[in-house]
């Protein structure tokens, strides 16, 4: 019944238009265009910020945001007329309705952010938004790319195997010798931008022997607090520690204050292995983990 209200008329003509009529009605309520602008027609000429509404014009109609008017005291500066009063509601409007892509967009991100809202702009692009491109975590390189590339930039690029993280105990084990000097451990982390990722590094210490440190890039303020555990001939070495996110700390070499040292066995005839377990101590589980319950044997 509801469809009738939209059309007026004889009762025949509303009966063979309705339908056709109501689709055109909700095209042309949903429909977009989109539009090329200057990077400047929508800034303030004055001070050159992105406009927000209110906008004022003169009345010769030179527009200006809301802060310069403020400090305006002399009139407009283009033609001394009276500003500050006559509100530019047409530019208001095309402010409000303007919607700009995400500044990621080149790297994939589709989605379109409201112009006027600033603060929403910045969340996504500088937290939500999982196209935003992070740095590689290996020291010296220079790539950087959206964080769920990294596995594969990693993989391809640097030659790291992946181990994934057992649900069930939260930890894994693997085995660093020779010349691997990384390893992508991989979990599942429900507040991570795209899923969970840490680097082991391992550093040769010339004469002192070789450390161990954890990164990772883990989204907007979250610390993930690990435990490294390394068996090295007779000997167990543990260091509890959490994985600096690389993408907040540069430079990058910054990060391996804190790491595992394994003294040099002084015997460098022989290539040294290392036993490695890293685990999340039960009391930082990553979110998907703590949730887990071992099954019953
Ligand atoms: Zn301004
Ligand atoms: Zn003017
Ligand atoms: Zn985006
Ligand atoms: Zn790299």
């Amino acid at each position: 019944m509801a469809s009738l209200q939209y059309f007026s008329g004889s009762t025949t003509r509303r009966h063979r238009t309705s339908l056709p009529t109501r689709g055109k009605l909700q095209m042309d309520k949903d429909r977009k265009s989109i539009y090329h602008l200057d990077a400047d027609t929508l800034e303030c000429p004055l001070c050159t910020e992105p406009l927000t509404s209110p906008v004022y014009q003169c009345e010769n109609g030179h527009i200006a945001c809301g802060p310069c008017c403020e400090k305006l005291t002399k009139g407009c500066p283009s033609c001394s007329q009276p500003t500050g009063r006559i509100r530019c509601l047409a530019v208001e409007k095309i402010i409000e309705s303007l919607q700009v892509a995400c500044k990621h967009a080149h790297h994939g991100c589709k989605e379109m952010l409201r112009y006027n809202k600033k603060d929403e702009r910045d969340e996504h692009e500088q937290e939500e938004c999982k196209y935003k491109p992070v740095p590689c975590y290996i020291p010296c390189c220079m790539h950087e790319g959206p964080k769920f590339t990294l596995p594969d930039h990693l993989a391809k690029d640097h030659k790291v195997g992946k181990m994934q993280l057992d649900p069930v105990t939260g930890s894994v084990n693997f085995i660093m010798s020779g010349s691997n000097y990384f390893m992508m451990v991989a979990f599942d982390d429900e507040d991570s931008i795209d899923g969970g990722l840490l680097l082991v590094h391992r550093e040769s210490k010339s004469f002192l022997g070789d450390a161990f440190y954890c990164t990772t890039i883990s989204g907007p303020s979250k610390v993930y607090n690990l435990r490294v555990k390394c068996r090295a001939g007779s000997s167990l070495y543990i260091l509890e520690t959490t994985a600096p996110d690389i993408a907040k700390n540069v430079p990058k070499f910054s990060v391996s204050k804190e790491y595992l040292l394994i003294p040099s066995s002084g015997d460098n005839a022989n290539p040294r292995e290392f036993d490695l377990q890293l685990s999340f101590p039960n009391s930082n589980l990553p979110s998907s983990t703590q949730k887990l319950i071992p099954p019953v044997v």
